[in-house]
């Protein structure tokens, strides 16, 4: 499942073949994602319209337009996105085709169909994007990401750290592989509460997230190169992982036996040796 780090490699790769083309064309398959198609709104705000930008919000690709409006995808369980010359076989699963001026298209393959995609059209789309991130938490990335802000945020909360990490309404973008990575790396159990924790505790958090995320962006970097055309596979890296599905081999830091535990219904790895509450 495209975690952040995916997301962010998508939209490093997409930019330097969308920025400034136009889109000539839209075709759409039958089927029914996540949510429907928004057939007559690619047609009216998008078909015609030049790619100004290219945005991440959490697990979001915001594709903007010269006159403001935006293409918002999401890439659920399976969803990629690449870019193919027109001509190239189209695949099973491909959803939606968008013909570039150049010769070349985007597409968007999806086989469980769990992506989105939507349009925010020109004279909406302040509105639809405040009520969009209303209800999304501090980006890893942003400013707002400090140790002062993660204290404030878990005062009032009592539920364990990792879940704390996962909740998309509080930090955007922290799956289970991550959140379980980023504890390891900070030695903090898992099931600690989050009102416990100190603001040095927090700055480890925060410092070690944005080291395991930009890692991941870089592993996933060295497939920006062949991002187009073929491969239509771009940024599904391996991390190096220290924890996250080793349960009963050897914590490498210590060398004691890596246990594993449900927690908010989600498998949870740590060492609970290096990791104190
Ligand atoms: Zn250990």
């Amino acid at each position: 499942m495209p975690e952040l780090p995916e997301v962010e490699v998508t939209r490093q790769g997409l930019l330097p073949h969308l920025l400034q083309r136009r889109i000539t064309t839209i075709t759409w398959s039958s089927k029914r994602l996540r949510l429907p198609i928004p057939r007559k709104l690619l047609h009216e705000s998008i078909q015609g319209n030049c790619i100004a930008a290219i945005d991440r919000r959490a697990k979001y690709l915001l594709i903007r337009m010269q006159d403001g409006s935006v293409l918002v995808f999401h890439l659920g369980m399976t969803g990629k996105l690449g870019v193919f010359p027109a001509a190239a076989p189209k695949a099973p699963h491909d959803h939606l085709r968008l013909q570039l001026d150049n010769e070349m298209e985007m597409r968007f393959n999806d086989v469980r169909r769990f992506g989105s995609i939507s349009v925010w059209p020109a004279e909406q789309a302040i509105m639809q994007e405040e009520e969009f991130n209303s209800n999304k938490g501090i980006e890893p990335f942003s400013p707002e990401f400090t140790p002062a802000n993660l204290v404030r945020l878990a005062r009032r909360r009592s539920m364990p750290v990792k879940t704390f990490l996962m909740d998309s309404r509080i930090i955007a973008g922290i799956g289970n592989i991550y959140a379980n990575e980023i504890l390891f790396a900070a030695s903090i159990h898992p099931q600690t509460k989050v009102n416990l924790l100190s603001e040095k505790q927090w700055q480890k958090i925060a410092d070690c997230c944005l080291q395991i995320l930009t890692r991941a962006i870089a592993a996933g970097g060295s497939t920006i190169s062949d991002f187009l055309g073929a491969s239509g596979n771009p940024g599904y890296f391996q991390l190096q992982l220290a924890v996250y599905g080793k349960k009963d081999e050897s914590c490498p830091r210590c060398g004691k036996t890596i246990e594993k535990d449900t927690i908010g219904g989600r498998a949870t790895y740590y060492c609970s040796n290096c990791q104190t509450m």
